[in-house]
């Protein structure tokens, strides 16, 4: 449910209280961390996940990363190593994001990871983003709290300039620190530096024994060892498929008969939801995938930017 105003919550025990309650229930809160306000919804409900996408009107997915309350949270999540060990000791709580490769059966949805096999996982240091954590103890998954396009919110009072009726609350306490994004390394293959932030290279690279790889400009993350930007099936993908042909397997959308369905009901929050797990799963028949004709509105545009790229002829 889209509330027609969002709730102001202010960061005192009842207020997150309730905005550990509200993110339980699979509703959407903004919370304040110390890069940015943080838009943030249950990594583990995937409906909670596309609902993010929906509120900020992004046109694709990507992946996102998931908040939890220390380094044993993390691991519930994610495979752990001796790099990861090394850098949580010396920068979390803060604006270190990890990207490790991910646990299976721990529950995230695959809509957080956008499909791939890896999870970016963050302890935020500010008090309220860590008090909100422990409460919910649940990861949250948490770009920042604009519409898509616009700058980064760093006061209560810029997340409700931007999303004001489209989430659920937001939880205030005062402005951010630097409003700068977090630092991200890649630590599923050589440790890389996926992208500049609050913390400094100099530091990590100290703490891994100088062995960071700094991507050339331009450098895909498809090096071996190195990190996939975008999960695509193997099969081939056909878009706006009215019925199967020879050989295919069909992913359905609303009223039609098919392998796997991504929303019977023809819910496009649903279907969000639910189309990384499915293209995983048609992908494992090894037959080609035909998908129904998906309706280019609200999040069928980011659902449809997807299939288009997984449809793309490969290299
Ligand atoms: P934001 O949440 O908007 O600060 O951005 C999340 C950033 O983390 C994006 O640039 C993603 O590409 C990156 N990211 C998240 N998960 C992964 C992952 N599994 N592999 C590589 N990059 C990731
Ligand atoms: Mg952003």
């Amino acid at each position: 449910m889209i509330p027609y105003r969002t709730e102001y919550l202010s960061a005192d025990p009842a207020g997150l209280e309730q905005a550990a309650d509200y993110l339980r229930q699979g509703l959407l809160v903004a919370f304040p961390t110390e890069t940015v306000y943080g838009l943030g919804g249950d990594a583990r409900n995937g409906e909670a996940v596309a609902a993010i996408y929906a509120a900020k009107g992004r046109p694709s997915f990507n992946p996102l990363i998931a908040h939890v309350s220390s380094v044993e949270a993390a691991q519930r999540y994610v495979k752990w190593s001796d790099e990861a060990e090394r850098l949580a000791e010396q920068f979390w709580p803060g604006p270190l994001t990890l990207v490790l490769p991910l646990k299976a059966g721990g529950g995230v949805s695959s809509l957080v990871t956008a499909g791939l096999d890896t999870l970016a996982v963050r302890v935020p240091a500010h008090p309220t983003a860590r008090a909100l954590l422990k409460t919910l103890d649940a990861p949250v998954a948490a770009p920042s709290a604009n519409p898509s396009g616009r700058i980064s919110p760093t006061t209560a009072a810029h997340v409700l300039a931007g999303l004001d009726g489209r989430i659920t609350a937001v939880l205030d306490d005062g402005p951010c620190g630097v409003g700068l994004e977090s630092t991200i390394i890649g630590l599923a293959g050589t440790p890389t530096l996926l992208r500049p932030g609050g913390v400094a290279l100099e530091g990590i690279e100290s703490a891994l024994g100088n062995r960071l790889h700094l991507r050339e400009p331009g450098e895909p993350l498809t090096a071996p060892g190195q990190l996939l930007s975008h999960y695509a099936p193997d099969a081939s993908v056909r878009l706006n498929a009215e019925s199967q042909q020879g050989g295919e397997v069909l992913l359905g959308f609303g009223e039609v008969v098919c392998d796997m369905n991504l929303s019977p009901d023809g819910n496009l929050n649903e279907a969000a939801a639910n189309l990384f797990a499915c293209l995983h799963e048609l992908d494992k028949s090894r037959r080609p995938i035909a998908v129904s004709p998906i309706p280019e509105i609200g999040l069928g545009k980011a659902i449809n930017d997807r299939l288009r790229r997984a449809a793309a002829p490969r290299s």
